[in-house]
């Protein structure tokens, strides 16, 4: 290249992609450019930011270099190219409108208010000094307002609300950090709050105040956030929260709690860097925590458990609410009656809350897209989401470009749906249990609005290989080739994709409740080695029956009997598990004639079984709660473990029976339970690496995936991570995309492209 003159003038054309709209991109471009004088132009187009500046060669080369090294703090940049062009002599630099051509450009997530914006909240000199609607190119509700891509507010559900002349004026001021911040409003012209009795406005000053002196007297107050709903009451007071459970007819489900700063969290949880990182980021998920004793929160909002599901305020209206809270936390849990999906639409919530809740406190900009909050803990530094939502969804999980124009319909439990293009998965906001029939309505709407969103088609369906779920009879009635794939391999796939190892030889280990197997049994204790797209089944445990199918998953006593019974015959009567002399015999009748009794080796099973074996939880009244309860109770520094066997050749098989029959011998010697639960969890991560380490000698992976709902227990995913690196193996988890069925659908959309390629 010859050398430039000084007085040469250079000229470059920039795209940049990833999520760079909402995020205060061109501002950030537009000071970078004037900075450094250089004229040109910005703009957001469907195929990301587009830049082109002209100015002194040596400040070009500055700005380039600037732009690939800086970003505003929320910007994600996926892709960078620049080419040189001939210049064109602008004049000046400027900010263009948005020009709409196919949208590539991703939708960005909810962000929680940020310090700038919060500064001027509580500011009384500010214009918007308590203005429960201030947000700025840095923060505010994104996913949940946008009806499709662009990002602009015309396609926002702040359409309705024109901006005053000095909202005006900031969101056309290039240097201003509210420039093209969508939802820029203010007490003038945007939206505002009102508190509701039953169907009627209250006529108070400050609705948020007084709905926080409500909360403070006892009162029940449903609360609009950015996704929904949220039902509100005071964390510390013992009526209020039981008065919650009964209206939500929830039983013993832990609800979360909203804090009012990372300080007063501080007294109710303990905190390591990780989780305090966690909790203050922007995308402001629930983190469970360890419960700090004694602490100002009641037991009946999380019964039994060692963990708390806290959160610090992420919207204005959450601020202003606490900063009038007394008490340091109050209960916010999801504004629906148990298993039904969360309340977003006011019509719907005066309805729905007219039992439930005592006031409302909401607003007029409408939700267009419903979210739950997201929830996750921390392990070993890292976070693992067990419900990614808001906050998290719609960013895609990058993966390779063969996926493509695929619908991936979930499973029936924690489900989301998925959407892929070029190469990347769009997992849906969180939907819930399919069973319930609102939500299988929720969710056929939910894929429709994504794909009007991220402006989506699809050509496949991938779904789950059960025939009887509601996410393939559903995905079977939809236009599109279909593709089935299997669960716990999708539970592999998901961990794989999400870590980056899709070309990678594994032995993937799935541990969940049950799913359907190739041979049309119950899996759920996969032992799966996967290479180019294709899986092979080298183990699982010993399989056992479940007396009265989905009856056995509700009460876990049927399933203690089901492995007594298995591992030591007729003797099974004689052991006391809660269950009267009549109904084993029923059982053992059940089993005997395999009257309504599928066999399933799902490893969920069989923790359910030794909980209700040790009294802890005879029957359950939320997903994997004996599972939860048995791994609560694990205590003590015994090492301890108890024999089991391995059989088999090609398909090994892990023989429960002695693990059982010496849980027994405990009971009889009454060893604690703590100490027989932390013996189980360590006997289940001893066989487990063990079985690992027989099938690398034959197949040569060392690399081994740990997937499944049962890998949401701390206890047992550390243990077995730390033995499996001992023995030299490299382990990976799921870490933003849940480990339970939530994660499925990245692995449908995944698997079931890469086995088209054959
Ligand atoms: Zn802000
Ligand atoms: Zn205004
Ligand atoms: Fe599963």
């Amino acid at each position: 290249m010859p050398s430039q003159k000084p007085e040469e003038v250079a000229a470059y054309r920039i795209n940049i992609n990833g999520i760079v709209q909402g995020v205060g991109y061109r501002p950030f471009v537009y000071r970078i450019a004037s900075s450094l004088g250089l004229n040109g132009f910005v703009l957001n187009s469907g195929n990301g930011v587009i830049i082109e500046v002209e100015g002194k060669p040596e400040d070009c080369i500055r700005f380039v270099e600037k732009l690939r090294v800086e970003k505003p703090p929320r910007a994600v940049v996926k892709t960078f190219s620049c080419t040189r062009i001939t210049p064109r002599g602008y004049r000046e630099f400027r900010v263009e409108q948005t020009i709409s051509e196919e949208v590539e450009t991703l939708c960005p997530p909810d962000v929680a208010v940020c310090k700038d914006c919060l500064n001027e909240l509580f500011n009384p000199k500010d214009r918007r000094y308590l203005y429960p609607f201030i947000n700025c190119i840095n923060c505010g509700p994104r996913f949940t307002i946008l009806e499709k891509l662009p990002y602009d507010r015309v396609n926002t559900s702040m359409r309705k609300f024109k901006m005053c002349r000095d909202c005006e004026k900031e969101y056309s001021e290039p240097s201003c950090r509210r420039f093209k911040a969508e939802p820029n409003a203010c007490s003038r012209c945007g939206p505002t709050v009102r508190l509701y009795q039953g169907d009627k406005p209250i006529k108070v000053e400050n609705p948020i105040s007084e709905a926080a002196r409500l909360i403070n007297s006892g009162f029940i107050v449903a609360v609009k956030g950015y996704g929904g709903f949220h039902l509100a009451c005071d964390a510390t007071r013992r009526s209020s929260v039981l008065e919650l459970r009964r209206r939500k007819r929830r039983g013993n489900k832990p609800f979360a709690i909203m804090v009012k700063s990372i300080k007063e969290a501080e007294g109710i949880v303990e905190l390591n860097d990780s989780e305090r990182e966690w909790l203050t980021h922007y995308s402001a998920p629930i983190i469970l925590a360890k419960k700090r004793e004694p602490n100002p929160v009641v037991e009946e909002v999380a019964p039994g458990m060692r963990y708390l599901g806290v959160f610090l305020p992420y919207t204005p209206i959450h601020h202003i609410l606490m900063r009038n809270i007394e008490p340091p936390a109050i209960v916010l849990t999801s504004g629906n009656i148990s298993e039904e999906p969360i309340v977003f639409r006011d019509g719907e919530a005066f309805k729905k809350f007219k039992n439930m809740a005592d006031y409302v406190l909401t607003y007029n900009r409408r939700i267009v897209n419903f979210a739950d909050d997201s929830v996750g803990f921390v392990q070993d530094g890292r976070l693992r989401l067990v419900r990614r939502s808001r906050g998290f969804v719609p960013e895609p999980v990058e993966v390779e470009p063969r996926v493509d124009g695929v619908l991936a319909m979930g499973a029936d439990l924690n489900n989301t749906f998925a959407l892929a293009k070029k190469g990347r998965v769009f997992m849906s906001q969180y939907m819930g249990d399919l069973e319930n029939m609102l939500i299988r309505r929720r969710y056929l709407e939910a894929i429709r609005s994504m794909q009007r969103l991220l402006n989506l088609k699809y050509s496949r369906i991938a779904h789950d290989l059960h025939p009887a779920y509601y996410s393939t009879q559903i995905g079977a009635s939809l236009d599109g080739e279909k593709t089935a794939v299997q669960h716990h391999y999708a539970h592999v796939v998901s961990a794989m994709a999400e870590n980056n190892i899709l070309g990678l030889e594994v032995l993937g280990i799935a541990f969940d409740g049950t799913g359907y197997g190739e041979d049309g049994s119950l899996w759920g204790s996969e032992f799966l080695v996967v290479r180019r797209g294709e899986y092979v089944r080298r183990g699982h445990f010993k399989y056992v029956p479940m007396p009265g199918g989905e009856k056995a998953i509700m009460e876990p006593a049927r399933m203690a009997f089901s492995y007594l019974y298995d591992s030591m015959g007729e003797d099974a009567l004689k052991i006391n598990i809660g269950l009267s002399e009549k109904a084993k015999t029923f059982l053992k009748r059940m089993i005997d004639r395999g009257i309504n009794t599928p066999m399933t080796c799902g490893l969920g099973r069989m923790f359910d079984a030794v909980s209700a074996l040790l009294g802890i939880c005879l029957t359950r009244t939320f997903e994997g709660e004996p599972a939860v309860m048995l791994e609560m109770v694990a205590g003590g520094v015994d090492r301890g473990a108890y024999p089991f066997k391995i059989t088999g050749v090609k398909e090994y098989v892990v023989d429960t029976a002695p693990i059982i029959r010496s849980i027994v011998e405990d009971l009889k010697d009454n060893t604690p339970v703590k100490t027989i639960s932390q013996r189980f969890h360590e006997t289940i991560a001893r066989l487990t690496v063990e079985l690992a380490d027989t099938i690398r000698l034959e197949e040569g992976v060392d690399t081994v995936v740990l997937t499944g709902g049962v890998f949401q227990n701390r206890i047992l995913s550390s243990r077995v991570k730390r033995l499996a690196e001992e023995k030299g193996f490299q382990a990976f988890f799921n870490n933003i995309v849940p480990t339970n069925d939530g994660g499925i659908s990245l692995g449908q959309a995944v698997a079931s492209s890469l086995m088209e390629e054959e």
